[in-house]
């Protein structure tokens, strides 16, 4: 795959950012429990800041290097996503740093996947119980339904937060600093670098500076995870082995996105590192359902919602069955489930 960044230049030769990992000295950032991480740690520690602050040093780069900026957001969701699986680094406190720089970047104190992601989404992949279903008021796939899910998503999470947060205070002292600490972080940092602005470019740029630098990578961080939850689940079917998530299986996007469009396979075995999704999605990839084993996200978007606006032949249908309409009949309960005393004990940087 040809990637057109280099980023290095050993003996004079330049070295796509795609093999930098594989050319590094043995050895190199040696906490990390996997070597592919090296490329994690230098998006997340180097191209995050350096880009948050690009507008600070140049504000002529706004609003252009708003794409680079989203999808460094994008990202910064992504790798809060797999810490929380399975935590980047070997040390318990080199993970709860982690997890605090990635809160300022993810725009929320990244604790907050545990009780709502992998203590819920994982355990009812969509069906009633999950917090994060996406047919709570609607069953059709429209950009509208969509792009709003955001609010309707975030609102119901509220509870299995609250409920987590409340038990880690009165049974988890440890656990309940980290919480403080990732939240401090996010306020103490955003806060600080909107003071930066200010102070380098006054009121009007110098918040302007921040919002496109810091606040809307941050902001786009959380919606676009939770967009990519709903499409990455609308229409498919949670009673099947292999058909309860949506894919998007480009290599190219898959290589920018740490193999996130994987998402079946990520189901199937939630604590796998991210870069074994490939190997792991290889194998059970004729067995999905070919619509549910998209080429792309952006080809899907355009296709779903862009085109499915004009025609209801382009919008997603149903594949096997729905998740409100369960193999033993009876009534669908949309209560979100409780997350228990014991599993509020879980956390990454814990591990
Ligand atoms: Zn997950």
């Amino acid at each position: 795959m040809r990637i057109g960044v280099c980023i290095a230049r050993p003996g004079g030769k330049e070295v796509p950012v795609s093999r930098l990992a594989t050319t590094l000295p043995s050895g190199f950032l040696p906490m990390l429990r996997h070597t592919s991480d090296r490329r994690t740690a230098l998006w997340a520690f180097v191209f995050f800041p350096a880009i948050g602050f690009a507008p600070y040093v140049e504000p002529r780069v706004i609003p252009w290097i708003l794409p680079l900026s989203l999808y460094f957001g994008f990202c910064a969701g992504v790798f809060s996503h797999n810490h929380n699986h399975s935590p980047m680094f070997k040390s318990r406190r080199t993970n709860a740093f982690y997890s605090a720089w990635l809160s300022v970047f993810y725009g929320y104190p990244t604790f907050a996947w545990i009780p709502t992601h992998n203590l819920n989404h994982h355990k009812f992949v969509n069906k009633a119980g999950d917090a994060t279903i996406t047919w709570r008021y609607s069953k059709r796939n429209t950009w509208l339904v969509a792009s709003t899910y955001y609010f309707v998503s975030a609102y119901w999470q509220a509870g299995p937060l609250k409920e987590y947060i409340a038990k880690a205070k009165s049974g988890n002292p440890a656990l309940y600093r980290q919480i403080a600490t990732q939240w401090a972080t996010l306020v103490g940092v955003q806060f600080s670098l909107l003071a930066i602005g200010w102070l380098t470019h006054g009121w009007g740029r110098g918040t302007l500076v921040w919002a496109f630098g810091f606040a809307i990578p941050a902001l786009f961080a959380a919606w676009s995870m939770i967009f990519i939850n709903y499409i990455q689940h609308v229409h498919c079917d949670p009673w099947s082995e292999h058909n309860h998530s949506r894919n998007f299986v480009s290599g190219l996007g898959n290589w920018l996105v740490f193999n996130n469009g994987l998402h079946t396979a990520h189901h199937e075995s939630a604590g796998l590192h991210w870069s074994k999704l490939p190997a792991a999605h290889a194998k059970i990839a004729h067995l999905i359902d070919p619509a549910l084993n998209q080429p792309s996200i952006f080809g899907f978007v355009m296709r779903a919602y862009v085109l499915g606006a004009l025609s209801d032949k382009f919008r997603t249908k149903q594949v096997g069955r729905a998740p409100y309409d369960p193999p033993g009949g009876g009534e669908v309960k949309l209560e979100t489930a409780g997350v228990s005393a014991v599993e509020a004990g879980v956390n990454a940087s814990m591990a």
